[in-house]
């Protein structure tokens, strides 16, 4: 922005949109915790700020996962579901799947919590929360509008999926007047999606406010313990990113693609580098296509798999959306999720992870719809919302390494794909 600003008079408050929006959070989230702590209930009145930046996160929650689906699905060309773009798709979902079922585990093994207190409501309605069949079931929406509405988030992903589906058939028509209706519905949602992402960037810019008056009223009702648990939280979300390199894709190239994880690490360490500074895996896209071209995977694999898997490919952000989801459960109940809920939570995130956009944040934004999934609604003033704020706070931090892992692990599918097809050319190696 700032740049785009050089030639015209600089205004008085563009210091704030210079200064990089990573430090204006984390210092929004510093100033937080100090009103909270010294001014205590003096500070409550804050209180409608941070709500404002809850409500504008919600606000976006169904148009951008609607839009990046709908985009999503429709930029895999029937032609392009061969057999290269089908493994590629069933890896992708393999590996984010396997990475919300980490994070619960690491969840499970740290289990923080804030033991949240002083909330008008719980708003936990844990009683609400579906039985597994009634999820699985619920995905085919009996009404689309319905779905929306009451953004039961399955059945919205459900039928976003089978609408991008049906453009991309309708994009190859040999009928011109189809072809053309494909395209215009292709252009138009992509437009849509891409509005949503520059709206997303607008609502960041409020972060640092928003953050910082959730954290003081969360801090002023709950004290210093809180500040804990936000480790606990950083400190599980950064485990499981570990333990996923390793298990996964340290496995996959080692194991499964037995090609050599030294020369694989010395390619995939700018991508890895580049996403963890630029928190978007859409902004690290051609860094990780220069490194799979140095991997000697062909063009014509890594140039539909890597734009695709930057869109739908989230495994760190999946492996945050299960610690979230735990550490939320664990404030708010007191307990974590049985195995319903994981069930649930697994299936919700992976595909609420096809819908993340590739942008700083949007993983934040999809929280909020795996939370819904299992009656842990984010309402104003609820405890629910006030775990949820304690994360905003620190989501920057966890951005950078779940979008490092994004990127991480959309090359290793690639570089998998290409040496299972054969088409990986091995003298790079
Ligand atoms: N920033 C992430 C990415 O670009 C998405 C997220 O927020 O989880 O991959």
């Amino acid at each position: 922005m700032a740049k785009e600003n050089g030639s015209r008079k600089k205004s008085w408050y563009s210091w704030y949109f210079e200064f990089n929006l990573l430090y204006r959070i984390l210092i929004g989230l510093l100033v937080g915790i100090v009103l909270g702590l010294t001014l205590r209930e003096k500070i409550l009145w804050v209180a409608p700020f941070g709500d404002l930046f809850v409500r504008l996160l919600k606000m976006i929650m169904m148009p951008i996962i609607l839009s990046t689906l709908i985009v999503g699905a429709s930029s895999v060309s029937p032609a392009n579901l061969g057999k290269v773009g089908l493994r590629i798709i069933i890896l992708y979902l393999f590996t984010s799947a396997l990475a919300v079922a980490i994070g619960l585990g690491m969840g499970a093994v740290f289990r923080p919590s804030a033991e949240l207190a002083g909330f008008a409501e719980a708003a936990g309605r844990e009683a609400a929360s579906p039985s597994l069949a009634q999820t699985i079931l619920a995905i085919i929406p009996t009404s689309v509008a319905q779905g929306i509405v009451n953004e039961t988030i399955l059945a919205v992903i459900f039928f976003a999926l089978i609408f991008g589906i049906g453009i991309s058939f309708l994009r190859v028509s040999p009928d011109e007047r189809l072809k053309h209706a494909g395209g215009v519905l292709y252009t138009f949602f992509d437009g849509i999606a891409e509005v949503m992402m520059l709206i997303v960037k607008g609502i960041m810019q409020y972060a640092p406010f928003g953050v910082l008056a959730l954290v003081a009223v969360v801090l002023a009702s709950n004290g210093p313990k809180v500040i804990g648990a936000l480790g606990v939280v950083t400190a599980a979300c950064f485990a499981g990113y570990a333990l996923h390199i390793v298990l996964v894709y340290f496995g996959l190239v080692k194991f499964y693609g037995r090609l050599n994880l030294g020369r694989y690490l010395m390619e995939a360490k700018d991508p890895f580098i580049t996403g963890f500074v630029t928190r978007s895996s859409n902004g690290t896209l051609p860094v990780t296509m220069e490194a799979a071209d140095r991997l000697g995977v062909p063009k014509t694999i890594y140039s539909f798999s890597l734009p695709l898997g930057a869109t739908i490919n989230m495994d760190g952000t999946a492996i945050y959306q299960g610690v979230c989801a735990t550490f939320i459960a664990l404030s708010v109940w007191g307990h974590g999720f049985n195995l319903t809920q994981m069930g649930i939570i697994i299936i919700t995130a992976t595909l609420a992870s096809i819908g993340t956009a590739g942008i700083p944040g949007a993983g934040a934004i999809m929280l909020l719809l795996v939370l819904d999934s299992v009656g842990l609604p984010v309402m104003s003033g609820s405890a629910v919302a006030g775990a949820y704020a304690l994360i905003l706070g620190i989501d920057a931090l966890l951005d950078m390494g779940r979008t490092a892992l994004n990127v991480t692990g959309d090359l290793t599918c690639t570089t998998i794909v290409a040496k299972q097809m054969k088409q990986i050319d091995m003298s790079k190696w």
